[in-house]
């Protein structure tokens, strides 16, 4: 409970918006109180989808250096993790779905190999800072220790079709949660497409898809169905034994994307004790008005430029005057912090504060206006308590209710074919 000397804060902290509101339309708090500070403090905050490890191998390109989202459009590294306060979370091997063919199958084998010795690699080199995590309990463990935490997860599984078997491979690395499908269907599951949804190829789960999911509950490995299509969540909810995440997605109830995901799933997940962790993509937040013609442009503009990932920071720095004239010329609208926002508290309702977190996709897409990296994060705290949620809630929403999630999960596993994968 907030203490007296405070009393007024809240009464000069609205005053000052109501100053600064026109200026600052959309863009969230100005100022964030020391109450929040303190609850923050007292979270283990963690973001389930950090992209960044794309970076990793960028030349020039170091996590322990200070970047400007602005210059570089990188949104995550050690000192910003620090100022904005986020403990760790869990960081991506993402490999974008190519050819299903013996070629490409052993291309994305390599391709999610060599990110997941990116990611160690990253750790081993600044063991003062970073620590590999793989329990519940070593978020609390690592954060106290003055470090910041690393779960590895894998974003399309692209990289198990060659061989399946290697999920315990990746487990024995620290692999602890894995999503199916990214923007198109693969030898797993039926994806979500990005906007219209696809038709199905597997009508939801493939066979391998199924017994990959069993893999996966075995070994403790968090279910995330983030890109999926609507038939994969309602197999993998009603085959999975544990709980399952969405680790980075938005309401559909909200702005009909087919990324995002509709109240009555949204009930059905936290029904089942799982967790949807809010996404800040900004084209599935809002309408921007890109069309199918927008964004070919867009690509074929990346594409120049050998992908958006691939970009050095002078590219980059070439490159914004073109997108921005791109955005001009097909009237873009960006999405701000408050549709953000909407899309939290939306789901924050529906859900219930249990089953709820944060996964912005940053270093992925992520990032809106008000809310361009991770410094912000304190702003998200100001405005969960703005909205009224309690302390406990708050921490459960920036972390709890994640931890929670891995230790059910974890406990669901079956311990022998654990023991055989870590041997
Ligand atoms: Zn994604």
């Amino acid at each position: 409970m907030p203490v007296s000397p405070f009393k007024t804060a809240p009464l000069f902290a609205s005053l000052l918006l109501a100053f600064t509101a026109t200026a600052q339309a959309g863009t969230g708090p100005t100022t964030i109180s020391a109450h929040a500070r303190t609850v923050q403090a007292g979270a283990i905050n963690l973001d389930t989808h950090l992209d960044t490890p794309a970076l990793f191998s960028q030349p020039g390109w170091k996590i322990t250096d200070r970047h400007d989202a602005a210059k570089d459009g990188s949104q995550i590294d050690y000192p910003r993790m620090v100022e904005g306060g986020l403990d760790g979370g869990f960081w991506v091997i993402f490999t974008g779905q190519g050819e299903r063919d013996a070629a490409g199958n052993l291309q994305a084998r390599d391709a999610g190999l060599k990110r997941l010795a990116e990611i160690r690699e990253m750790v081993a080199a600044n063991p003062d800072k970073f620590e590999l995590a793989a329990t519940a309990d070593d978020a609390a463990r690592i954060k106290a220790a003055g470090r910041k935490s690393v779960y590895i997860s894998m974003e399309n599984a692209y990289p198990l079709e060659q061989d399946p078997s290697l999920l315990s491979f990746y487990y024995k690395q620290g692999l602890r949660m894995l999503s199916l499908a990214h923007t198109s269907h693969n030898d797993f599951a039926d994806s979500a497409g990005m906007g219209t949804a696809l038709e199905g190829e597997h009508h939801g789960l493939s066979e391998k898809g199924r017994t990959l999911i069993e893999q996966a509950n075995k070994l403790g490995i968090l279910i995330d169905q983030s890109h999926s299509s609507n038939a994969v969540f309602d197999q993998m909810l009603a085959l999975s034994k544990a709980p399952i995440i969405l680790s980075h997605s938005g309401a559909y109830d909200l702005f009909a994307h087919s990324r995002n995901i509709d109240d009555a799933r949204i009930r059905a997940l936290a029904g089942k004790g799982g967790v949807i962790q809010v996404n800040s993509l900004g084209a599935y937040l809002i309408d921007t008005g890109a069309t199918a013609d927008y964004r070919n442009a867009q690509r074929k503009l990346f594409e120049r430029y050998g992908g958006r990932r691939a970009m050095s920071a002078a590219q980059r720095e070439e490159i914004k005057p073109q997108l921005a004239e791109l955005d001009r010329k097909y009237n873009i609208r960006k999405a701000d912090f408050d549709d953000y926002m909407r899309h939290l508290l939306h789901i924050l309702k529906v859900a219930g504060w249990q089953h709820v977190g944060l996964g912005a996709d940053w270093d992925g897409g992520g990032g809106v206006t008000g809310y361009e990296d991770i410094t912000q994060l304190p702003k998200v705290v100001q405005a969960l308590l703005d909205a009224g949620y309690s302390d406990t809630q708050v921490r459960a929403i920036l972390g709890g209710n994640t931890v929670r999630l891995i230790r059910e999960v974890q406990a669901l596993a079956d311990p022998e074919a654990v023991k055989a994968a870590l041997k």
